[in-house]
């Protein structure tokens, strides 16, 4: 039972959403990127586009390269987290996502910065409905395996490998994962094959969390989930940081990584309520604290402009 009490609070904070909910376009109007995805204009020449997919996905591409992040559409409500009930992706959902987001016919790859579900889980869906290589780690690979992943198709990674996929140079770095209410959630690792498939929530172990750097067409994009005080990312000088803010540790540890990350551009990250289905759109969650964020690299005179993403918006990364 006392495994169940810091998530049943987590999920009592997060049930107090509606009350301190807003959307991003009437509180920070000035600080958003992008244009509607199903009318931006494709990427040509040396251009790379950043699209935001809600929590933490992403789809980064060129005009000849398609990199899909954290992709995770088909969400789990807090009532089945709660109680590690049996769920499953949906591909109809994932196909409107897709449709919105123009995605085309094929990924070139995915980018898994770990395994928890609410990163993981819809790539098998996806991978086998698009395509593409799948970096992700030991963990993250046989969960996908077990989900229907040919293992040919999956590249089982650890901080600095280099992948060349598509157009585009990715390292893998390191990460620390945030510890939510004091600790982090569904720990550990998966070293063998798994016999079933994963179904509940609690199966999408944590595994080891990285994070990348993506290098495509002369653009250099750092993308994490978070992190915790202490640890901040081994590169420098990128164009854009993705930065997880999800929780208290994660913000506290923000000035410290943009520092170090020297970005031209800083997004922060993974801020939304995932339990809410991603046609609801951007809702900040409880945990999250974007004045905070602000507040800081403002008073910190932190490198790099500050902007945000909303749901289904593309960018041309500048
Ligand atoms: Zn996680």
């Amino acid at each position: 039972m006392n495994r169940l009490v810091p998530i049943l609070i987590a999920a009592a904070l997060l049930a107090l959403l509606p009350s301190c909910a807003y959307r991003l376009d009437t509180a920070y109007n000035d600080l958003l990127v992008g244009t509607p995805s199903d009318k931006a204009p494709l990427p040509r020449g040396n251009q790379v586009q950043v699209t935001y997919l809600g929590t933490n996905a992403y789809l980064i591409r060129s005009a000849d390269t398609t990199i899909v992040v954290d992709p995770y559409f088909s969400r789990i409500d807090m009532r089945s987290v709660v109680f590690n009930a049996d769920v499953s992706p949906s591909p109809a959902i994932i196909t409107e996502v897709s449709r919105k987001a123009k995605l085309g016919r094929h990924v070139d790859g995915y980018l898994v910065t770990h395994s928890h579900f609410d990163h993981l889980f819809d790539v098998p869906p996806m991978q086998r409905m698009y395509g593409g290589k799948v970096i992700s780690s030991p963990t993250g690979a046989y969960l996908a395996e077990a989900a229907g992943v040919s293992r040919r198709q999956l590249l089982p990674s650890k901080p600095g490998k280099i992948y060349r996929i598509g157009a585009a140079k990715i390292r893998v770095l390191p990460a620390w994962h945030d510890k939510v209410l004091g600790r982090i959630p569904y720990p550990g690792t998966i070293d063998t094959p798994l016999t079933s498939e994963p179904d509940k929530p609690k199966d999408f172990r944590l595994g080891i969390p990285l994070a990348y750097l993506v290098e495509l067409n002369g653009k250099r994009i750092y993308l994490e989930s978070g992190g915790i005080p202490g640890h901040v990312p081994c590169v420098t000088d990128v164009d854009l940081a993705i930065v997880g803010v999800a929780v208290p540790g994660s913000q506290t540890r923000y000035p410290d990584a943009v520092r170090a990350l020297n970005p031209k551009y800083v997004l922060p990250s993974h801020q939304d309520n995932f339990f809410i289905p991603i046609e609801d759109g951007f809702q900040f969650s409880t945990l999250s604290n974007f004045p905070r964020i602000l507040a800081t690299h403002k008073a910190e005179d932190l490198p790099g402009e500050l902007i945000l993403m909303d749901y289904f918006r593309s960018w041309m990364v500048e």
